[in-house]
């Protein structure tokens, strides 16, 4: 068995099989004429199922001939100019490479004696998207797995925060356990759900997350913001944090975040804003400025899996004050004791939730060498131009009623049938439904789906440079058919 240890006399297979399994995926990209083939949970079940784990093949061309059933076949494939659907970016090759090297060096990035040098390149590019954020020489940050765990810990080290400035400031300290009921965070009603999923986790409850109202835009209300605040003072609660989002998941809306920021400041409380989509826009050549404001913040979400065409995970929370970062601190004797602290070794584990952690950095710093930033930037200024252009299709095609210009690229829209009046509310929110399920069924095209109002709409998500606006026209094509062939069957059945 020790032959499949990776080690100095395995090279060679290890080249072997990796190559092997790259020929395999290089074959599988220059094949796929579809997003996926539309396989269904009940077809694919059995075959995994009926895998014998504990018979194993030994030959890796056999595994990867399995694979192939198992997998690889009925993957969804993420650069197909036809998925449109969630938030998931065609990955550049210099990332794809990183992740290659570094899941064979498996450095871990908790301490600076599992690393050595994944650390520093680590600590590089946090100071560097710090910088891209304006944040000054007392930004820092650290690696995550995504923008949920990002969410997350921003608002660990805000309730901290808050805990820490409240025990300050009353002269009768609140006990923690006293404080904690009374911390309020404010958000805009179509932020992510991580927020509220995270003020649970923190002990908080979803009840302490206060949705505030969007403008037509789906902008966050600065002035129901303010009203807001105001009633938690005078309520005798605390706001722990505001959550500004540059770049909601649905509209890719941006908060004003200028405007949050005065606000947050003049309540003293803690802002963050979850750029874990918008973050595309710190590379953009022409778009940058969408994210003014964001400097103010005390700390921000990024995922560049999301947004920078890197692979899962790769993701980051930045802070404006290091120093908030000790909430999150524990020195462990075996680990990363506090005399190593004082002798100035670099332990991201100081920094992070996570313990053993990956070397995701590598990617982006692979991608940042090769590309250039203006060259992530321009990719993603693609996707944001032809959001533009897929909202001007959709805006005079009458088949469809599209909710929001896009600040990013995301469009939510509707199909809705000539004649309205003939149908309830119920059918046409079903047809929307039928007609992303009839597609996904097919395999034709991925798109995704959400909530407006109540009623069922239909989601792209643009992020494929690839994709052209014939391919959104040629979905569109495909769901207003699926759409007309159920009203036509509900008709049937009605009458
Ligand atoms: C995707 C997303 C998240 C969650 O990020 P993950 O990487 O999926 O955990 C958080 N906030 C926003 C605005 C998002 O779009």
């Amino acid at each position: 068995m020790r032959q499949h240890l990776l080690n100095e006399t395995t090279a060679a297979d290890y080249r072997r099989s990796v190559t092997e399994g790259v020929e395999r995926v290089a074959a599988k990209l220059a094949s796929t004429e579809k997003p996926h083939t539309g396989i269904s949970v009940d077809e694919l079940t059995p075959v995994i199922a009926g895998i014998d784990l504990d018979r194993p093949l030994a030959d890796p061309a056999a595994v990867l001939d399995e694979l192939e059933d198992v997998y690889l076949r009925d993957a969804v494939y993420f650069h197909h100019p036809r998925y449109l659907g969630h938030l998931n970016c065609p990955v550049v090759i210099p990332a794809v490479l990183g992740e290659a090297i570094l899941s064979a060096v498996n450095s871990s990035l908790d301490t600076w004696d599992q690393s050595i040098g994944g650390t520093l390149i680590e600590r590089r590019l946090i100071d560097w998207t710090a910088g891209r954020i304006g944040f000054g020489p007392s930004g820092d940050g650290v690696f995550t797995s995504g923008g949920s765990q990002s969410n997350f810990h921003a608002l660990l080290l805000a309730r901290d925060e808050a805990c820490r400035i409240a025990m300050q400031n009353s002269d009768v300290p609140l006990p923690k356990g006293e404080l904690l009921p009374k911390l309020r965070i404010f958000t805009s009603e179509v932020s992510h759900f991580s927020v509220k999923k995270s003020a649970a986790m923190l002990g908080l409850g979803y009840e302490a997350v206060i949705p505030v109202p969007v403008d037509a835009d789906k902008r966050m209300n600065t002035a129901a913001l303010a009203l807001e605040l105001e009633n938690c003072r005078r309520d005798g609660l605390y706001p722990m944090a505001v959550v500004a989002t540059a770049g909601t998941t649905d509209f890719g809306s941006i908060d004003p975040l200028p405007e949050i920021a005065r606000l947050a400041a003049e309540h003293a409380t803690w802002m963050h804003v979850d750029a874990a989509y918008g973050c595309g826009l710190l590379v953009s050549p022409t778009r940058r400025h969408l994210l003014d404001g964001i400097e103010l913040a005390d700390s921000v979400t990024v995922d560049y899996h999301k947004s920078f065409f890197q692979p899962v995970s790769s993701s980051a929370m930045l802070v404006r004050d290091r120093d908030t970062l000790q909430h999150a601190t524990f020195y462990a004797d075996y680990l990363n004791p506090r005399r190593m602290a004082e002798e100035r070794i670099p332990n991201q584990v100081d920094k992070s939730i996570q313990t053993t952690r990956r070397f995701d950095a590598l990617k982006l710093w692979m991608t940042l060498r090769t590309m250039g930033a203006d060259g992530v930037g321009e990719l993603f200024d693609q996707v944001v131009s032809l959001a533009s252009e897929g909202y001007e299709l959709l805006a005079t095609d009458p088949r469809f009623e599209v909710v929001v210009r896009p600040q990013l690229s995301t469009l939510v829209y509707r199909y809705l049938p000539a004649d309205r009046s003939a149908f309830t509310a119920e059918q046409i929110d079903e047809a929307n439904l039928h007609a992303r399920k009839a597609l996904f069924a097919s395999g034709e095209a991925v798109v995704a789906g959400t909530k407006v109002d109540g009623a069922q709409y239909l989601k792209f998500t643009l992020l494929n440079p690839q994709t052209t606006t014939a391919d959104i026209s040629a979905v569109l094509d495909l769901l207003a058919s699926h759409a007309e062939q159920y009203l036509g069957e509900s008709l049937v059945h009605a009458s």
